[in-house]
């Protein structure tokens, strides 16, 4: 058996429909085939607090293998993956087509799921209502008193013994004004498709930019306008679904799919460009509902369609119709590549974008925050996530940045935080939003 794949990596679709995907003896059994190659190997050690929790689990056995660990310890590995994905992508030589055929993450997932069947903690189903909770939190005298409480010590001490919300995650903002109530509409400009992409945009907001951070989507649609380029927000969303597929609620999944992608996939056939300014959300329909729908046409449409909005600026400015005149210099950014945009394998387009504009020192840093949608907010695992993020902060806050800036608004919130006094006068802005300074726009 050779070391390592030398053929480039592949996934197999997400056989969850099959009855065996949710057998638990099966799943423990590949557990263990998995565990086993994962002890003989040991290069994740350092990733994430999953693989650590693996290898103390065998360390601490009677018989020093994978065999001496308890199948009920076996989910304690389970928990403490956030499916970032990242050992899958930047670590393993096993993965398909090696005969091996290691995936890490979608095992972890297949193993969340049947969790899930079993029942999960109110706290879980709450954090990963995103469009339910939002719609709640954004009604004006609400949105005043949730923003409040979570900066009240008393109420996140309640919050925290009642929810399992950590007291000291610093917790985003929700508006009263939604992004997708209160848009700019988009003036008439011709529609000029270039080679790489297309001259139309539909916009998929997501719940984050709708209910927590308006203000992105707001700057997304100005440098569309600056750029000349006509946009539409989507006519109807839901939630993309990847908090449901984190905590291996499947069905949910599927629910939240249907209702999205039958509109997304009418904008791919009419020849839009979607972006999704949240790389998780945009990272579901690349890759996440493609694995679970592999036959599903309109699916695929929307694969296909689907950009990251620096990926799409890139491919504009490669085709000669992007402005690339800037007026205000940023000086220095810290940025961070969020590990959903490192899987869509499109290279640092927004590094490259930042990097163009003149004035600027773009920092770069490439490695896990630690965070994950809902991992980190959780009490049991709030202190892992600093600690998982305490070698981003510290590369984040190197060359005293002017911005610092991520392409996940949650990864940054987080860096930002863990920064703590070395950040000083740091300012955090999303990428899209600096980009719109340095036009002047
Ligand atoms: S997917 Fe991410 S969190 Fe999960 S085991 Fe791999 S590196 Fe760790
Ligand atoms: S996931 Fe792959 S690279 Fe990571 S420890 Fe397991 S076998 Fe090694």
């Amino acid at each position: 058996m050779r070391e390592g794949s030398l053929e480039a990596p592949t996934r197999h679709p997400l056989d969850w429909h099959n009855p065996e995907f949710y057998d638990q003896s099966k799943v423990e059994q590949e557990l263990g085939r998995v565990f086993d190659i994962c002890h003989g190997c040991r290069r994740c050690v350092n990733l994430c607090t999953a693989f650590p929790t693996l290898f103390d689990l065998v360390d601490a056995s009677s018989t020093l293998e994978v065999d001496g660990v308890r199948k009920q310890d076996y989910w304690k590995v389970v928990d403490q993956c956030y499916l970032c994905d990242m050992c899958y992508m930047t670590k393993c030589p096993y993965v398909p087509p090696h005969p091996w055929n290691v995936d890490f993450p979608h095992l972890m997932l297949r193993a969340k799921a049947i969790k899930f069947r079993k029942g999960v903690k109110l706290r879980d189903r709450l954090l990963s209502a995103t469009d339910a909770l939002g719609k709640l939190a954004a009604i004006p005298v609400v949105a005043q008193s949730v923003n409040a409480a979570n900066k009240n010590g008393f109420a996140r001490g309640v919050l925290q013994s009642v929810l399992g919300v950590h007291r000291d995650r610093e917790l985003p903002p929700y508006t009263s004004r939604k992004f997708r109530s209160y848009f700019e509409e988009s003036r008439s400009f011709p529609v000029k498709d270039g080679k790489h992409a297309p001259g139309k945009v539909a916009i998929f907001s997501t719940c984050y930019v709708n209910y927590n951070e308006p203000g992105m989507g707001h700057d997304l649609l100005a440098l569309l306008e600056h750029n000349e380029v006509p946009y539409v927000v989507v006519a109807k969303e839901a939630c993309c679904g990847m908090p449901k597929f984190e905590l291996g609620d499947l069905e949910a999944v599927d629910r939240l799919k249907q209702v999205n992608i039958p509109v997304l996939a009418k904008y791919a056939g009419e020849g839009y460009a979607i972006l999704t300014p949240v790389p998780s959300c945009t990272l579901m329909f690349k890759q996440e509902l493609p694995l679970m729908y592999p036959d599903d046409a309109g699916t695929i449409a929307v694969r296909e369609a689907v950009f990251d909005p620096f990926e799409y600026f890139v491919l504009r400015k490669k085709d000669g119709l992007l402005k690339t005149e800037f007026r205000t210099p940023l000086g220095k950014v810290s940025y961070h590549i969020p590990c959903h945009s490192r899987v869509q394998n499109m290279g640092q387009k927004t590094r490259e974008m930042l990097e163009a504009i003149p004035g600027t020192a773009v920092t770069t840093v490439e490695r896990c925050a630690g965070h994950d949608g809902t991992w980190g907010v959780k009490s049991e695992y709030f202190a892992n996530s600093m600690k998982i993020g305490r070698p981003v902060f510290r590369q984040m806050a190197e060359p005293h940045p002017d911005y610092v800036a991520s392409d996940c608004p949650i990864a940054a919130r987080h860096i930002r935080q863990g920064m703590g006094d070395e950040a000083q006068s740091a300012v955090k802005s999303h990428p899209l939003s600096l980009l719109r300074k340095a036009y002047g726009i």
